[in-house]
């Protein structure tokens, strides 16, 4: 992209209260910030309910993916009191592993949760087969959450190549390395769970157009669209 060429920023990978156990701030407090940063919109990728999901869990499934996506229809209306897009993905997590999966709705995770009980690459092709767009997030990040590194090349469509609250650069250049192998498609989050409190630099992603959905973010990924970036973060500070 070209200097003059104007550009939209958003945030691919971003946590909230309630909905993510360890989410900070809220819907609200992370529309406001990012407005502030400039961002065209956010994606809010909670932890689904097989991740540090917030709600109840001694709730029956259903009530749980209910109240998941219960914050969606208020953070779309702020989004347009604020001056922000606010779109919708999921992370679900596998024994460590994670992944943001993007483009499916309440009504297929709800008639659809008996994939869950399946093995991971069954379960990943299945929601590809139905549309999805799916992410290995941070895919060499270590952490005492993650027993060990496991890679599904052959099961989703992009890596997270930058995502700015890995402990280690080096983590994102294996990433990349990653992606770049397997001609994978590449994208850039942050992960915050801290809203304005965040202390790293933000991984993000640019495009030329100003997305309307989520239909047309994967659509120009798969366009190969979207470029990776990282924005610097003036409250840096040490964790
Ligand atoms: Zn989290
Ligand atoms: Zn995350």
């Amino acid at each position: 992209m070209s200097q003059n060429e104007k550009a939209f920023l958003y945030e691919t990978h971003l946590h909230t209260s309630p909905i993510s156990k360890c989410g900070r701030y809220s819907v609200r407090d992370n529309l406001l910030f990012y407005k502030s940063m400039g961002y065209a919109g956010v994606f809010i990728t909670n932890h689904f309910i097989d991740g540090n999901f917030g709600g109840d869990r001694s709730l029956p499934v259903e009530e749980q993916i209910e109240f998941y996506f219960s914050e969606a229809e208020e953070a779309t209306r702020l989004g347009e009191e604020i001056g922000i897009d606010v779109f919708y993905g999921i992370e679900s997590s596998y024994h460590g592993t994670d992944f943001l999966i993007f483009g499916l709705n309440k009504e297929y995770f709800l008639s659809h949760m008996e994939l869950f009980e399946r093995k991971r690459s069954d379960f990943l092709a299945a929601l590809r087969e139905a549309g999805a767009f799916i992410v290995q997030a941070h895919p060499y990040r270590e952490a005492n959450y993650i027993d060990h590194i496991r890679l599904f090349p052959r099961h989703i469509e992009a890596v997270e190549v930058i995502n700015s609250s890995n402990p280690a650069p080096f983590m994102n250049d294996l990433a990349r390395i990653y992606a770049e192998t397997y001609g994978l498609l590449q994208t850039a989050g942050s992960d915050n769970h801290f809203a304005g409190e965040y202390c790293h630099d933000f991984g993000a992603m640019t495009f030329s157009h100003r997305l309307e959905s989520v239909e047309d973010f994967i659509a120009s990924m798969r366009r190969g669209e979207g470029n990776v970036c990282v924005i610097p973060n003036k409250n840096q500070k040490e964790m």
